[in-house]
């Protein structure tokens, strides 16, 4: 084992503050990375705080973080794609059975025992795994992934999280030139979202709630913006769209944009709010529309997407910050004031 700088929460009302954790050794098939940023997701706040209580309950103390880009410092002596010096990146799996049928159709997100990268049981240490708020972290080589050497590292990071969740459904859902797809809620999914559909050639329709962010949404490859608090707005795009990718943090009228699909649409969740959201049946039926959701991605798609975007330069716009001021990063984006994420750059923590 060895010692890590990282930023923790005690508890779900504390703030994150500097702390010491173990690492282990590299194994034969382990990569110990240096890492240089890491995104913050919004699902490391809900976390952090314990929100998801009653589906993952947080355990204390909690180092959240799984949108890594590091350098690579060591290999175990069975790792064969990755020498020292790589530049590399990890998501929000470190581990699954790797046996399932799952596993074996590159699926890993589906498997029955995945490990996430934080607040998950660490049979290498016997606590819970601890995340990317720290300067170094030790991965299964199976789960280490390229990044494209012409994208910025600060603004890659948040591919590993937000770039895969959103590039997985699409993928899935078939959208494409000709379709009409649209994105709600103009955050760190949602403007990768917006940036993904737009290089896919579909025709993209953000939904914000923000007035403030309409410029912004064109900018980052919208056709077009609908402030979704204006029913007139709303209306015009009733009954036509083919794909709606939802990426909203909180409680919001999900069937608004139900209504707003065409014969077979989907609405697929990968915002995670806290509550569950209430359904018509009448909105699904009419239509045969359906609604679905979508966890990350595997790591075979993880680096289609990294591919993806470093043939089409497509990164993260962030807001590097110290490590020092991610819990005033948290607080702005509870009030939707990211553009559109924020990455940490881990130098900072060399001071600590
Ligand atoms: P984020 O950066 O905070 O963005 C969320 C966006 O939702 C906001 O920017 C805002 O967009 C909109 N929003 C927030 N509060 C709202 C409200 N009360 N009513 C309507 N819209 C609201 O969060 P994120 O990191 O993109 O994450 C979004 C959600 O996805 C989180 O719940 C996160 O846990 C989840 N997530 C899921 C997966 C997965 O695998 N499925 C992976 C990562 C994250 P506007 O200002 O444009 O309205
Ligand atoms: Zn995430």
């Amino acid at each position: 084992m060895y010692n890590a700088k990282a930023y923790s929460a005690a508890s779900a009302t504390s703030p994150l503050a500097h702390t010491t954790i173990a690492r282990r050794d590299p194994t034969q098939t382990d990569v110990q990375i240096e890492i240089l940023f890491c995104g913050i997701c919004h699902s490391d706040l809900h976390t952090a705080r314990d929100e998801w209580h009653s589906v993952m309950p947080t355990v204390y103390p909690c180092v959240p973080g799984h949108e890594i880009v590091g350098r690579v410092v060591k290999v175990g002596a069975a790792v064969s794609g990755f020498k020292p010096g790589d530049v590399v990146g990890v998501g929000c799996l470190v581990d699954s059975d790797g046996t399932c049928p799952e596993c074996k159709a590159g699926l890993e997100q589906f498997c029955h025992a995945p490990v996430f990268t934080y607040n998950m049981p660490d049979k290498h240490t016997g606590k819970v795994t601890y995340g990317g708020y720290s300067d170094s972290i030790v991965v299964d080589q199976r789960f280490v992934l390229r990044v494209p050497a012409n994208l910025s590292l600060a603004a890659a990071a948040p591919l590993l999280c937000a770039g895969i969740t959103t590039y997985s459904p699409m993928r899935h859902w078939g959208v494409t030139m000709g379709k009409k797809v649209g994105v709600v809620g103009l955050g760190g999914l949602g403007h990768m979202g917006v940036k993904f559909a737009h290089a896919l050639g579909a025709h993209t329709v953000v939904f914000t709630t923000s007035e403030n962010k309409k410029a912004d949404a064109l900018r980052l490859g919208a056709d077009e913006v609908v402030l979704s608090k204006n029913a007139n707005e709303m209306a015009k795009h009733y009954g036509s769209f083919d794909f709606i990718l939802d990426a909203v943090a909180a409680d919001h009228d999900i069937g608004a944009y139900i209504n707003l699909l065409r014969r077979d649409g989907n609405i697929t969740l990968v915002g995670a709010p806290e509550k569950p959201l209430p359904v018509s049946a009448f909105s699904l039926i009419m239509g045969r529309r359906s609604l679905s959701g979508s966890p990350i991605g595997g790591i075979k798609e993880t680096q289609e997407m990294l591919d993806f975007c470093g043939q089409h330069n497509i990164t993260s716009d962030v807001e590097v910050i110290p490590m020092q001021k991610v819990n005033e990063a948290y607080e702005r984006m509870l009030k939707q004031d990211v553009k559109y994420r924020f990455s940490i750059d881990m130098a900072s923590l060399k001071a600590e």
